[in-house]
């Protein structure tokens, strides 16, 4: 694999960044995850726009602007003559003076990784996947923003550690009142006497850009779609279906949620048949 790294394309051998780097040494970067379907980044504007709202969210000065990123972007792509991929680009405040004060002198590191797209398991969106509620509670935005595509993913591991002991495909988490926020990669909706339901921005979760695209498409649809607080009962007792959503999974159907078993319903696969339309 060919990597970016700080205005060169070089062999991923050779990709290397110092060990001071607080990326490395705090989690102190931010990222975004794209797609690309047949040499089109899909929505590549709203994850440029996210990558720079996380940075100046940290008061991170990203090295390049949105244009410059994604011809970054596109450059990776070609030099691993990728059409269809999973793009990361991971910016972090770089290295500098030792301790952890961000407002002295860095320079930012900027990596763009791309690895050829490898699809899901067409059985699980036949089926769906089986989740469970994680003992372990978002990061409320109290603490850090949640719009925030932060390099530290700990919160997510440990949610994630839950559901892989569990023999389960993703874990769910609530927020710090109990309510559902997201999973740990990706967005929770579920379908109640014929409403979508989402747990609103409110509840601290990521604004998911996969999210806002498929609340458009059921809007289009004509379906009625309700963001809110709620509890993980409303799941249990009177949901018809569940899923999640991220740019890689698109619409994934979710087939249990601890113990409470969910058919791959006529909305879902109505959104699931929506976002292949829409995407490239
Ligand atoms: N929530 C979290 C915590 C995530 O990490 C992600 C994706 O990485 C998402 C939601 C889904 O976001 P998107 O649809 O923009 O991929």
């Amino acid at each position: 694999m060919k990597v970016y790294l700080n205005g060169r394309i070089v062999p991923e051998d050779e990709a290397l960044v110092p060990v001071t780097d607080r990326g490395f040494l705090y989690g102190d970067g931010v990222f975004e995850t794209m797609r690309a379907y047949g040499g089109e980044v899909f929505m590549a504007g709203r994850h440029m726009q996210r990558l720079q709202r996380s940075a100046s969210l940290v008061g991170l000065v990203p090295p390049l602007d949105e244009d410059g990123v994604m011809e970054a972007v596109w450059e990776t792509m070609e030099a691993n003559g990728l059409r269809d991929a999973t793009i990361r680009v991971t910016i972090t405040r770089g290295s500098g003076p030792r301790g952890i004060d961000p407002t002295l002198e860095y320079t930012p590191t900027m990596v763009v990784l791309v690895w050829p797209f490898s699809p899901y398991d067409p059985g699980l969106y036949a089926k769906g996947v089986r989740t469970i509620i994680a003992s372990t509670r978002r990061t409320p935005a109290s603490s850090l923003d949640t719009l925030v595509k932060s390099c530290n993913y700990l919160n997510s591991i440990m949610a994630k550690a839950e559901a892989s002991r569990a023999g389960a495909f993703e874990a769910i988490m609530l927020n710090q009142d109990g309510f559902l926020a997201e999973g740990t990669i990706c967005n929770v909706f579920f379908a109640s006497r014929g409403v979508l339901r989402t747990p609103s921005l409110a509840c601290g979760i990521l604004d998911g850009i996969t999210r806002e695209h498929v609340m458009a498409l059921a809007r289009g649809l004509g379906m009625e779609i309700r963001e809110g607080m709620y509890r993980p009962e409303e799941l249990f007792d009177g949901a018809d279906e569940v899923f999640l959503t991220s740019t890689s999974m698109e619409v994934m159907p979710v087939s249990r949620v601890d113990k409470a078993k969910y058919k791959v319903g006529p909305l879902t696969r109505a959104l699931m048949d929506a976002y292949r339309e829409s995407r490239p």
